[in-house]
């Protein structure tokens, strides 16, 4: 294990069943249904590669970037669109890839704009939820694991830009991110 994790909270084997989980639901639910999926830069890159493929029914992808925590793991309310989707989702169907919801506050934001933008529907998927830290409440419709109130790295998720490349989903030890 790196050294700076203090456990492995979900291993390959967890995380591979989960997203086989969500891909049938999701392909079940979409069947016939042009699907718009907006992976969000860039935790959810890894998760989104992986969901795509477990997917029975041809989607479309896109991506955008929106500000988060930088090298804070408190988030700030304030959130920026650092890169936009490339075409017009009016009258598609949306399902937004996230890696995390846990204060809500950045997928309220984003709800609100790819809402004004008239697509058929919105749905939020994430890998991960920590419902104890809501601030705004989001509706959920696909979550892969609910999490209590802990810093999670690993599968896409980085704290200061590290660890995205571990291939499982681990608790971050407190002092690699507590200010000293
Ligand atoms: P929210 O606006 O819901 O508070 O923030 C969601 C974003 O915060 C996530 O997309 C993610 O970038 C970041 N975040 C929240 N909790 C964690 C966590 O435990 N680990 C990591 N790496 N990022 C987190």
């Amino acid at each position: 294990m790196h050294p700076d994790v203090e456990k492995i909270l979900f291993s390959r084997v967890d995380i591979d069943n989960k997203v086989h989980e969500l891909g049938d639901i999701i392909s079940r639910d979409y069947a016939g249904q042009d699907l718009l999926m907006v992976g969000i830069l860039k935790g959810a890159a890894v998760f989104m590669a992986d969901l795509i493929r477990a997917m029975s029914i041809d989607v479309s992808i896109d991506f955008m970037a929106l500000s988060s925590y930088g090298a804070s793991s408190k988030s700030t309310g304030v959130v920026r669109i650092l890169k936009d989707l490339d075409k017009s989702i009016e009258n598609r169907h949306i399902l937004i890839v996230e890696d995390i919801v846990d204060t809500g506050l950045t997928m309220t934001y984003l709800l609100k704009i790819l809402k004004a933008r008239n697509p058929a529907s919105v749905r939020i998927c994430t890998m991960l939820d920590k419902p104890s830290r809501r601030q705004a409440e989001v509706p959920v419709k696909y979550n892969g694991f609910t999490i209590l109130d802990q810093f999670v790295v690993g599968y896409g998720l980085d704290y200061n830009e590290k660890y995205r490349y571990l291939p499982e989903i681990y608790v971050l030890k407190k002092e690699i991110y507590q200010v000293k």
